[in-house]
Order: C-alpha cells, then sequence, then structure tokens
C-alpha cells in the first residue's frame, strides 16, 4: 500500500488538559474526512500540533500524548507556549491571514514573529525528515506551514511533496505588501504540486512567481531550477452524505421539530461563521436593517438566526469585532423589535452537529456574504442538508465557493442594496425555482466531494512525478561516461557537435566577454588532431565573433543557429537560399511591440531577428511575447519563417536555419561510429531531436530536454572533451586507451592522465 504523511498545523485529535488529566477529542473537520476517506487506497501518517503547549505537559504526560496518538498514526510536535504566540497567532494570524484575505490595514510586520515562522517551520522539518520514507508522498496543508516545502525539499532533494492552501492567494498588488514575500514563495515552490480551491488564486500565485522569480509557466507547469512545479485547482468539497443523509436521522428531526416550535411561522434566514472580520458579518446585519427599514411588512415574519463560533479571541482584531457586533445586534433588536419577536437571534458559541444540520435544512435563506473566503464549506453543507430541495442560498462572490455554485443568488458583499434585494427575491423565489436551483448544485456537490479533491489532489502528485520521470534526463553517471569513452575510443569516425556559450564556456555578465581560454582551445586543438574526430561549434554567435575566438581551430564552425557556416579550413558561407525580404514585414510589427513594452528591444541578426524582454516588468513581457507571437502567427506560412520562443526571447528567423537542419545535413555525410551532442537551451533542442538513438547527446544542467543525458556544468563537458582528447593523443595513447577502459583502474593513474592533460 502507498504511504503518505500529512503535514498541517494542527492534528486531526485536539489534546487539552482538564486538571491532571489529557483530554483527546477527535476532529469531524473536512480535512480529517478527507484523509480518512485516502485510508483505502494509501497508509498515512499525520504530523501537527497537538493543541496543547509544550510546558503544559510533564514528562510524563507528554509519553502519554505521544503513545495515545501514535495510535490514531499521529506524530504531535510540540510547541512552546511562546511559538505559539508569535508562530501561529502572531504571523499566522496577524500578518498572513489578514494579508491574504485582502485586510492590509489589520497586518502587521514583526520580525519577531516571522522569525518564529522560520523556526517553528523547521521543527517540523525536522520531524518530517525524521519519518520520512524514500517512497512517502507528503501532503502539507496550509498558510501555517509555507515555508516547509523548501525546507524539506533540500533536506531530502528527492522528496514527493504536495502543498495545498486553504485560504486565498492574494493578488501581488496585495502580496508584494509583505516583507519576506520571496521567502515565502520559494518555499512553498519547494513542493512538486501546489493546489489552490480556485483558478483565480492559481493565476495570482503563478503571477508572483513570474514577478518574484521571472519563472515562466506553460498551462500552470512552471520549471523552477530546472524541476517542474505544477499549479492547480482543486476545489475542496465536503462529506456530502454526512449531511445530506444526516437529515433522515432521528435526533435531526427532533431538532428540526423544536425549531420550527421556537419559530412559528416566522421564516428562518440563518448564517453560520467563525468569529472573523473576514466573513463580513456586520455588513449582513447592516443589510438585513436596511431590508426591514426597507420592508416592514416582514416584521414579526422573518428572524435572522446568526451563528458565531468563538474564534481567534486572543487577538485585537476579533476582540474589537466581537465588540461591534454585540453593540449592532442590539441596535437592531432595539429599534425593530416587538414584543414576541426579536428580529436578531444571536448565538456566540459552537453548536452540536444535529442542530447544525437542522438549522442548515430548514433556513429559507442561508445567508453567506463573506468579504474574503478561501472557499466557505458551510455555504455547500447547506445546500447539501436540503434534501426537500427548498431554500434559498445568497453568496458572496468573494468565496471560492461561488466560482461552482452559480445558482446561487451570488452578490456583492460590500453592496448593501444587492444584499437587501437578494434577501427579498429569496424570500419570495417560488418553491420550484428554489428546488431547481439547489438541485444542480446538489449533483455538482454530491460527485466533488471532499474524499474526491483528497483522491485528485493525491492522484495529481503521483502524476506529476511521473511527468517529471518521463522529462528528466538521466544524469551522466561515472560508468555512464565509461562506456562513452570506450565507444569513442573503438569508433573510426566521430563526430562532435558543441554549443558554445554555457556548454563550453559558463556564461558571463557580458556576453562579449565570454572568449575561450587557452585550456579550452588547447583542449579542443587535441581533440581535433585526431584525424578520425570531426568537430563541430554549433552556436548562435554571429560568424566575426566565432571567427575571432575559434577561428584558429581547426574545427567547422556554424553561426547565427545555422545560418552560416565555415568548413573546416574553409571559409564563411551562407547555407542554402535564405530570403531575408520578410524582415521588413516582421520588423515593424516587432518595433510596435517595443514601443509598447519598456525595456525590450529587436535585435538584428543576419538572418534572424530577435525581440529581447528580459529588462522589461515579467508579467507584461509575458503578455506581450503572447501577442507577438499571435500577431506573427499570420505570416508564418506565407514567408518560409519559423518562430521561437526561448527564455525572455523571441526568435524570428528563416525555417531552414535551426541546429537541428545542420545537424542533419552533417549526420548524412558519413557512418558516423561515433556521435556526440552537448548543449544546454532550447536551440540545442533541435539538434538532440534529430539525433538517431545511438548518439551522445549531453545537456548541461539538469531538467527537461531531449538530450538523452545531463550534466551538472560546464566543467563536465570540458572534462569529459579532456578525457577523450588524451584518448586521442597518438604518443602514449595506447596507454591512456588502455586506462579508460578499465575505469576502474586506480585514481593515482587517473591524476597522472588528468596532469598530463
Ligand atoms: N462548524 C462547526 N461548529 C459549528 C458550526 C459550524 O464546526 O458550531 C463547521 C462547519 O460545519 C464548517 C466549518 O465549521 O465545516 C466552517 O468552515 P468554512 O470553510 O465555512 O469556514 P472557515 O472556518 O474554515 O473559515
Amino acid at each position: 500500500m502507498n504511504r503518505f504523511i500529512v503535514v498541517s498545523n494542527r492534528l486531526p485529535v485536539k489534546v487539552s488538559k482538564q486538571g491532571k488529566s489529557i483530554c483527546f477529542q477527535s476532529s469531524a473537520g473536512g480535512l480529517a474526512t478527507g484523509m480518512k476517506s485516502l485510508a483505502d487506497t494509501y497508509s498515512y501518517r499525520w504530523l501537527g500540533w497537538p493543541g496543547v503547549a509544550r510546558e503544559q505537559l510533564s514528562s510524563a504526560q507528554t509519553a502519554e500524548v505521544v503513545d495515545t496518538l501514535a495510535q490514531q498514526n499521529c506524530l504531535p510536535v510540540f510547541l512552546s507556549q511562546r511559538d505559539v504566540e508569535d508562530y501561529y497567532h502572531g504571523f499566522a494570524n496577524r500578518t498572513i491571514w489578514p494579508l491574504f484575505h485582502y485586510f492590509p490595514q489589520n497586518t502587521v510586520y514583526e520580525d519577531r514573529c516571522w522569525q518564529s515562522y522560520r523556526d517553528v517551520n523547521e521543527r517540523f522539518c525536522d520531524e518530517v525528515a525524521a519519518i520520512a520514507g524514500p517512497d512517502d508522498r507528503i501532503w502539507i496543508h496550509d498558510y501555517q506551514l509555507m515555508l516547509l516545502p523548501q525546507m524539506i525539499r533540500e533536506r531530502i532533494p528527492g522528496a514527493l511533496i504536495g502543498f495545498f492552501l486553504h485560504i486565498p492567494f492574494p493578488s501581488y498588488e496585495i502580496f508584494r505588501l509583505l516583507p519576506w514575500r520571496d521567502d515565502i514563495v520559494r518555499g512553498i515552490l519547494g513542493a512538486d504540486l501546489v493546489g489552490f480551491h480556485t483558478y483565480d488564486y492559481v493565476r495570482h500565485f503563478l503571477s508572483s512567481v513570474c514577478r518574484l522569480t521571472g519563472a515562466e509557466h506553460t498551462l500552470g507547469d512552471l520549471h523552477v531550477a530546472d524541476r517542474l512545479v505544477k499549479v492547480d485547482a482543486f476545489p475542496m468539497g465536503i462529506d456530502y452524505e454526512k449531511f445530506s443523509g444526516a437529515v433522515g436521522r432521528e435526533e435531526v428531526k427532533r431538532e428540526i421539530e423544536n425549531n420550527r416550535r421556537e419559530m412559528g411561522s416566522c421564516r428562518i434566514i440563518f448564517s453560520v461563521d467563525r468569529l472573523d472580520y473576514t466573513k463580513g458579518i456586520l455588513q449582513r446585519l447592516e443589510a438585513f436593517d436596511a431590508f426591514l427599514t426597507r420592508y416592514p411588512e416582514y416584521k414579526g415574519k422573518v428572524r435572522f438566526i446568526l451563528l458565531a463560533i468563538p474564534s481567534r479571541t486572543s487577538v485585537d482584531h476579533y476582540q474589537m469585532l466581537k465588540e461591534q457586533l454585540d453593540g449592532l445586534i442590539g441596535k437592531i433588536n432595539g429599534s425593530h423589535g416587538l414584543l414576541g419577536w426579536t428580529p436578531v437571534l444571536y448565538l456566540y458559541r459552537s453548536i452540536p452537529f444535529e442542530k447544525l444540520v437542522a438549522l442548515y435544512h430548514q433556513a429559507d435563506v442561508a445567508l453567506i456574504t463573506p468579504l474574503r473566503d478561501g472557499m466557505n464549506l458551510v455555504a455547500k453543507e447547506c445546500i447539501a442538508a436540503k434534501c426537500h430541495g427548498r431554500g434559498v442560498l445568497i453568496l458572496s462572490e468573494m468565496a471560492g465557493a461561488a466560482s461552482e455554485m452559480g445558482e446561487a443568488l451570488i452578490v456583492n458583499p460590500n453592496d448593501k442594496e444587492k444584499i437587501v434585494q437578494a434577501i427579498k427575491v429569496a424570500l419570495e423565489m417560488p418553491p420550484s425555482e428554489q428546488i431547481e436551483r439547489n438541485r444542480s448544485m446538489q449533483q455538482r456537490l454530491g460527485r466533488y466531494t471532499v474524499a474526491r479533491w483528497a483522491h485528485d489532489f493525491l492522484d495529481g502528485l503521483g502524476e506529476i512525478q511521473k511527468k517529471q520521470r518521463d522529462l528528466s534526463v538521466r544524469k551522466l553517471s561515472d560508468a555512464l561516461r565509461d562506456r562513452l569513452l570506450r565507444d569513442y575510443a573503438a569508433a573510426a569516425s566521430r563526430l562532435f557537435f558543441l554549443d558554445y556559450d554555457g556548454t563550453l564556456v559558463d556564461f558571463v555578465d557580458r556576453p562579449e566577454k565570454a572568449e575561450p581560454d587557452s585550456a579550452l582551445l588547447d583542449g579542443l586543438r587535441a581533440l581535433a588532431a585526431d584525424g578520425r574526430n570531426e568537430i563541430i561549434i554549433i552556436s548562435g554567435r554571429d560568424k566575426t565573433t566565432l571567427t575571432r575566438w575559434l577561428g584558429a581551430l581547426p574545427v567547422t564552425l556554424i553561426a547565427e543557429h545555422g545560418a552560416w557556416v565555415r568548413p573546416k579550413n574553409g571559409s564563411w558561407r551562407v547555407i542554402g537560399p535564405l530570403r531575408n525580404d520578410w524582415k521588413d514585414i516582421i520588423r515593424p510589427i516587432m518595433e510596435l511591440f517595443v514601443d509598447r513594452t519598456p525595456g525590450a528591444s529587436v535585435e538584428e541578426k543576419n538572418f534572424a531577428l530577435a525581440w529581447h524582454c528580459r529588462k522589461s516588468d515579467p508579467e507584461l513581457a509575458r503578455v506581450r511575447t503572447q501577442e507577438l507571437k499571435a500577431a506573427i502567427a499570420n505570416f508564418v506560412e506565407n514567408l518560409e519563417i519559423g518562430v521561437y520562443e526561448g527564455n525572455k526571447i523571441l526568435e524570428v528567423k528563416n525555417l531552414s536555419v535551426n541546429k537541428g537542419h545542420m545537424t542533419k545535413l552533417w549526420l548524412g555525410k558519413s557512418h558516423w561510429g561515433f556521435i556526440l551532442a552537448a548543449g544546454d537551451d532550447y536551440t540545442d533542442e533541435d539538434m538532440f531531436d534529430v539525433l538517431g538513438p545511438q548518439a551522445y547527446s549531453i545537456k548541461v544542467r539538469p531538467g527537461i530536454s531531449k538530450a538523452k543525458y545531463t550534466v551538472d556544468a560546464v566543467a563536465d563537458v570540458r572534462d569529459l572533451l579532456r578525457r577523450m582528447s588524451q584518448a586521442a593523443v597518438p604518443a602514449g595513447g595506447g596507454c591512456a586507451i588502455q586506462h579508460l577502459e578499465h575505469p576502474a583502474g586506480s585514481s593515482k593513474k587517473r591524476n597522472v592522465r588528468r596532469e598530463q592533460g
């Protein structure tokens, strides 16, 4: 059975101290239900804070907590009172929560809390590292642990990590306010799969990633440091059966009866939320107040049951909200109330499940109007409990759930007038319409349950792993390298395609400074000295630079990705009949885009035009590049030009000008006994693409490529060439070949060979 590790701030079992004894209480929350539903397919362990501070427990009690939790597959991460204050109440709830819910005015930026957040994430990392097996999937939840994916990645590079954010990911304009925004983005990107409730949050996250790291994505696939990270939406569902099935239970029926007696003929407007400033409770009440003023005929005929669950009571903004709420309810009841009728029935506590389901079922109107909410499960639960199909949901467009529940009356929670009208429409909606709307939502909610959500996410994690494996190139191990050297030594004719920048020399700040050093020149000369070797340096550089730097070598030079060729000991000539008349059509289009994109430029090459946007705002650059591509696409067929998108560059050139075309020409010239191609970027992929199965193709730096193998750095390519050149030196060459054929030979021998090189 597959294994996975769930990591969340809180465990699904709440531990508390009651006098001298320890109390364990299982949570029936959505996440716990989702994880439980996976038990058929996976075995899992859950890591999190048990809810009690470390110093509150004696060592015997700590042991009891550990043992009891272990029986429920839970592992506690113990936090001190200080940690809970700074990491949880501090950074998580006073910084991230308000900011990510678009309350910058409630957000505090405290370095001490940030340090604590990092430390606690580090503590979680220690615990994960201590138990993670090599094949375990790790699923990290929520905003308290956003640094954890990257921390685990550093500790266990091959780990398969999923991260799900249960709250909104805000627009970059909000996110950028956070002083630690880079660390947070980097932290999340340690995961292989990053999940959000809605596509809006996905979009916001990708935009922040692009702006802060420069990483580009294709349909949510991000390439981060040569790793593929998938970002996608997984709207969390509910345990549909639990709510729809409960209505038939005796206890719930009894509650329904009690409520009926209590409410008489009054219609019920119902809302339930944690008492949180994001939930729009005050605005909702003000709208109800306005409704009663506007439509006094409803006085005595409708009651608002407002259930507010105490939450984060130690945070000042929550205390203030409670005071405001008490005052507002008093005012509404005072000004509209009648003898025997109180407009707002206010409950400030949690209620048992049976009572909650009864109210969901009976509510004529569910008024769920958060100012911002990652998902809002209450809206879904309420619809699930409406087995008779009656009742109307008024839902805020700012809740993630709104994107799945279009049949509700969708309102802007700040638009008091709209809410007033929506209440009226809801109270007067014909039952047949209510049923029709609710049935559609019920069908969807019944299909996409929390179990489905959990399976989808973990399946997604498996898929991304497969994709990574398919795309990732095999590292050129010592054994593979030695096989390559043996094949090389045995071959009577050998063909080399070597890219220059990023393959034979490292990138430097200024491209004109990337000239070859003498070791490289000597190495290439030695390799070329063997008559069996045909060496082709194939570069995007112009022919003047290549002549200046490499012109003295007995090798073939190819410039501008294949537009120009200078055969060994020959002179430069253009390949094929190349047209340039297309430039007059494409250049003005590119220039128009330059005018509209600060920082962009057009580079004119002999047979190509390149649009560069590295210095532009990344988001704008991305949009403009796609627009430009679309604009040029209209001309592509008639002009026989190709459009090639690279990293912050869009290059337009003759269709026949690419490294693949040139590679094919050379491949056909002879029956080569050994072929090696090395390159590092997208232009080299054309070259790798046309090589046959026998060829050795090497991509410098790991990543996604059509090459067969990868090496870490330029130094590895140069080392490989040096080894080959040593084998090629006739004097003592036999000796060198012998050594190469016995790679297990003493390291002393190998060192000697290196020194000779
Ligand atoms: N809930 C509860 N006790 C109650 C009333 C409601 O535990 O007395 C549950 C409710 O069933 C729902 C959750 O609290 O599953 C609230 O989730 P939601 O996504 O609506 O808001 P959040 O509190 O996560 O911001």
